[in-house]
């Protein structure tokens, strides 16, 4: 196998300012201590209370976890269908996230998920299906992130009607705030609480985001399973209880998805593969790599109006460069030829653009383009499309494998322009550190074809409409937390 001057790498890097740690078993997953050699751009560095409460939590995952005697209490508290916690307050606690829907959701939701369960206590049990499980490594040292099989509930069945959906306990009065359950001697009407964060969410659902609720549920809950496919993040940002934490855990506030996504999300070495051999055919030697997300759907034709939006935006903002004409041979192309050979031509540019698409006629566009006209000083660009799979699946390991792969290059670039709304872009900007140039839609582009994000966060989409005390706006309630410039009813932390 291929090694990256290994040796020049400083550890800090590897271990991305102390948020990994050492000892996994490198064989078992290159991506993790090599991802760093493969980034320009080393990204932000994470604070040091951050690092301290992620060895705590590891070992909570260990001494918790599947396989200890804990975890198999806690089990059977689960299959008696009565709560423990009336009884007894039990030392290990934990919450289930179930993945569906697209890989940018399922890994928005998993960082999230993890994120409350920092901020709780809580054992993180991850929902293998969707090829969770053979998309990331491990992430917690000696002990498993992945919900073993056997479990007693059929978690993928839990959706609205479950009786033991938190926001149903809480408007027919079956959990009440003002009165703590566990502290009474009440009994609890539910073994486990299914916290149900999906599109089609109520305001019970949404009092999730209110302190008093998260009390009752720290207090009353042995077990949570939570669905959702969104950046939950920005709501919990909004929760009074655990604002002391967050602000310890993270001084730069837009940051959060930067480094529990680089901590959480190593490929898996098939994945590593395609990421590495694509990633030096094409990218590594360029002096500027530009990458560009072209979210589109297999229903919809190619459309000129967005490559023109992509032309104009990628020139305008000086990502890549203008064309010159096709009228006569570019001066510079025989300095070009030698500055993609030897990487140190006379001050002449290579730039090297991964497109990412379901549709391959936007970077063949693109590629023509840059074939039949000369460049303003003559820079070398290069287009490039790792696959076009035409249409949107999952759950089927050839295509996921794919989108992982190009969302994990994409944040191998310097600049990145990406599709409003997409969390496949909002992943990759994340991982990246890089605030994306986002590419308007019809309505919008007046005269500008994108424009810059305000920060490298993703976008709640699905967001809380009210603050929970004065029924006020939510994105109004601290300043941190604003509305969206894609989603304007989603909240993101800036
Ligand atoms: P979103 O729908 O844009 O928010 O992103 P998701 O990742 O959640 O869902 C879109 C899914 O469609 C991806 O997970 C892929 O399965 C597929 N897909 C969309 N765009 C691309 C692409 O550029 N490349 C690949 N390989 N798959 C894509």
């Amino acid at each position: 196998t291929y090694t990256m001057r290994t040796t020049t790498t400083h550890e800090h890097d590897k271990l991305h300012g102390g948020l990994l740690v050492e000892g996994f078993d490198e064989e078992s997953c290159h991506s993790r201590y090599q991802s760093a050699m493969y980034r320009r751009n080393p990204g932000r560095q994470p604070s040091k209370y951050l690092i301290s409460k992620l060895r705590r939590h590891e070992a909570l995952q260990r001494r918790c976890g599947p396989g200890t005697v804990a975890y198999s209490d806690a089990l059977e508290q689960l299959k008696s269908g009565k709560n423990a916690t009336s009884t007894s307050s039990p030392e290990c606690k934990y919450l289930v996230s179930l993945s569906y829907r697209g890989l940018g959701n399922r890994i928005l939701a998993a960082a999230s998920a993890f994120l409350y369960a920092l901020l709780t206590d809580r054992v993180l049990l991850v929902d293998p299906s969707n090829e969770m499980d053979v998309l990331f490594c491990e992430p917690f040292p000696n002990t498993t992130w992945l919900l073993p099989p056997g479990f007693p509930l059929n978690i993928r069945s839990l959706y609205a009607p479950a009786p033991e959906r938190y926001g149903k306990m809480r408007e027919n009065g079956a959990l009440r705030t003002d009165i703590a359950a566990a502290t009474n001697g009440v009994d609890l009407p539910a073994a486990f609480a299914y916290i149900h964060l999906d599109f089609d969410h109520s305001e019970q659902d949404q009092l999730f985001f209110c302190n008093d609720d998260q009390r009752l549920l720290l207090s009353n809950f042995q077990w949570l399973v939570m669905r959702t496919d969104s950046y939950i993040v920005p709501g919990l940002f909004l929760v009074d209880t655990f604002q002391e934490e967050l602000d310890m855990m993270f001084p730069e506030r837009d940051t959060v998805f930067h480094h529990l996504g680089r901590y959480l999300f190593h490929p898996t070495n098939y994945v590593w593969g395609l990421v590495t051999r694509y990633y030096r055919a094409h990218m590594a030697w360029a002096q500027r790599r530009v990458g560009i997300q072209v979210r589109v759907f297999s229903w919809e034709p190619n459309s000129p109006e967005l490559l023109e939006r992509i032309t104009r935006c990628t020139q305008e903002e000086g990502m890549l460069p203008r064309v010159v004409g096709n009228e006569e041979e570019s001066p510079a192309v025989t300095t070009a030829a030698t500055t993609t050979t030897t990487g140190r031509g006379g001050g002449v540019k290579s730039s090297a653009v991964l497109v990412t698409s379901l549709k391959a006629w936007y970077s063949e566009q693109m590629k023509v383009m840059y074939w039949e006209n000369a460049t303003e000083g003559g820079e070398v660009v290069m287009v490039s499309q790792p696959s076009h799979e035409e249409e949107q699946q999952s759950g089927i390991k050839s295509h996921e494998v794919k989108a992982w792969a190009e969302i994990y290059l994409l944040s191998l670039t310097d600049m990145l322009v990406t599709t409003g709304k997409s969390t496949f872009g909002y992943v990759a900007q994340g991982l990246a550190g890089v605030r994306p140039w986002v590419l308007l839609n019809n309505n919008q582009a007046a005269s500008r074809p994108c424009s810059r994000d305000m920060s490298v966060e993703p976008c709640f989409h699905i967001a809380p409409v009210y603050d929970c005390k004065r029924r006020g706006d939510a994105g109004k309630v601290v300043p941190h937390v604003r509305r969206c410039e894609d989603v304007p009813t989603g909240l993101k932390l800036v």
